[in-house]
């Protein structure tokens, strides 16, 4: 089952404390797992243990990251002050545990020093108060000024209502996810320089006796569109809004820049979408200006889809037998499709249509292909998968930046759709190169089946300090 919200993303609350405070006890008690297992998410690396919770945030334990067994004293303190950096970046809310029958411990003074700095809200949880007469070792620690500071049991739930009261205080109200009341119009654009076929496509579109237009073209401020209803063989109605093209111009007379090619109408109308279809024209191929088109639509970070029009040429020429090196007209587009995933790189992973304007051939395939794309858009990628993927990938092949030091992947979440983004915590600070990038980026897409969904990597780490090695 799949607790994940997404709406909890960027609820991220993280327990820190020096070893044996607790805080695994306090993370099951939280997350109100009774049994003592720490790493029970599947795949969950073992640096830091995580959970959604029903309360509406991600409860973060990084106890884990670097202590390993027998470690000494420096070492413990290393690994402490990097679980620390890591909780700092990563979550709204701290939970500081400190052990109420020990007292505080020069470790502890450490943290307590950086967690100050970093100026996050912090609660000071005072454990291991497992009777009433514990309670006023409290008095101690109040005295360190912390605007909250709770005594809870961990073991036996002492304390435990008050101290999820206060996080609820502080976090805020859950957010709830929108309810949706009618179907979303999908806003599409066709992008590709001159005479690929976008008017042509739009006016297959426009023709189709499948297609009622529920509203006379418009302009909006800088953006001319037009939204339609299509009626699919399967009598579903798909609403679209069709966005700022250059065909679409054309077509509603709307009267055009005089320059032979505008990028930055390209841009316009790729920004004013929420899926491109970028138009090839399959005589053409790849050219340099498709190129430029595809670089600006993988920096964009809208979905996309590949259409290679005017097929029915390359139908006709097979036909004809004018195409050789390839036995079946099916052979020919793997090919095809194999040369445009090559030369655009940047969006390989994108769907691939083979259309045409001139018979109509796949007009409601790829109207089909952008509501798939779009779906897929949405989907929640569990903080727990997420994590299973990245201990995998990392596994099977490590980053290019390493020197000498194992490139560890502590944590990593969601926190963006429209591009995927993710913050990639993790214990060096650096640049993926593009070639991991890619590798990466195809993990994903091949385990969450992303194709035509743009993802975003943002690595965090602690940068080295001046001496270190
Ligand atoms: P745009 O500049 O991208 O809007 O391209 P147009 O729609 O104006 O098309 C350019 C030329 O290609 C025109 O002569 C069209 O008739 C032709 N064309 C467009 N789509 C197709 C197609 O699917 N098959 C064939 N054979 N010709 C097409």
């Amino acid at each position: 089952m799949d607790h994940f919200h997404f709406m909890n993303a960027g609820r991220i609350v993280a327990i820190v404390g020096r070893p044996n405070v607790g805080k695994s006890r306090l993370f099951n008690r939280l997350a109100r797992k009774r049994l003592a297992i720490v790493h029970d998410q599947p795949g969950v690396t073992r640096d830091v243990n995580s959970t959604d919770l029903e309360d509406g945030y991600t409860l973060l334990d990084t106890g884990g990251i670097g202590l390993v067994a027998g470690a000494n004293e420096r070492a413990i303190y290393e690994a402490v002050e990097e679980q620390v950096f890591i909780s700092v970046e990563a979550a709204q809310l701290i939970l500081f545990v400190v052990d109420g029958q020990e007292g505080l411990v020069s470790l502890d003074e450490i943290v307590l020093e950086r967690l100050r700095k970093s100026g996050k809200e912090i609660i000071l949880v005072v454990n291991k108060l497992d009777n009433s007469s514990d309670d006023d070792k409290l008095v101690l620690f109040r005295k360190l000024g912390f605007k909250r500071t709770v005594g809870v049991s961990a073991e036996h739930g002492r304390g435990e209502d008050d101290l999820r009261e206060l996080i609820a205080k502080i976090l805020g109200p859950k957010p709830e996810e929108p309810v949706v009341t009618e179907p979303r119009r999908i806003k599409i654009c066709f992008a590709g320089r001159p005479n690929v076929g976008k008017s042509s496509l739009c006016n297959a579109l426009l023709k189709s006796d499948r297609l009622v237009v529920s509203e006379v073209p418009g302009t909006t401020r800088d953006s001319i569109e037009l939204d339609f209803d299509y009626t699919a063989k399967s009598g579903e109605v798909w609403p679209f809004r069709l966005v700022d093209t250059a065909g679409l111009r054309r077509i509603t007379r709307v009267r055009q820049p005089v320059e032979y090619f505008s990028m930055k109408r390209t841009e316009e109308s790729i920004d004013a979408a929420d899926v491109v279809f970028m138009v090839i024209d399959a005589q053409e191929g790849i050219t340099k200006q498709e190129q430029a088109i595809a670089g600006k639509i993988a920096e964009s970070g809208k979905l996309h889809a590949i259409i290679v029009n005017k097929w029915d040429i390359a139908q006709t020429a097979f036909d004809s037998g004018k195409i050789e090196h390839h036995a079946t007209l099916a052979e020919y587009r793997a090919a095809f499709e194999d040369a445009i995933r090559r030369e655009l790189f940047f969006l390989a992973d994108s769907p691939i249509i083979f259309a045409s304007a001139l018979n109509g051939y796949s007009i409601e395939r790829l109207l089909n292909e952008s509501r798939e794309v779009d779906a897929r858009a949405e989907q929640h990628l569990s903080t727990g998968r997420v994590n299973a993927l990245f201990e995998k990938l990392v596994q099977r092949r490590e980053p290019r930046f390493i020197k000498g030091k194992r490139f560890r992947i502590y944590y990593a979440t969601q926190t963006g759709r429209r591009p995927f983004r993710f913050k990639v915590f993790c214990n060096q600070s650096g640049h993926l190169d593009e070639t991991y990038r890619r590798y990466l980026e195809r993990g994903f897409v091949e385990t969450f089946g992303l194709q035509g969904c743009p993802l975003r990597f943002e690595l965090i780490g602690k940068k080295k300090k001046a001496g270190e090695k």
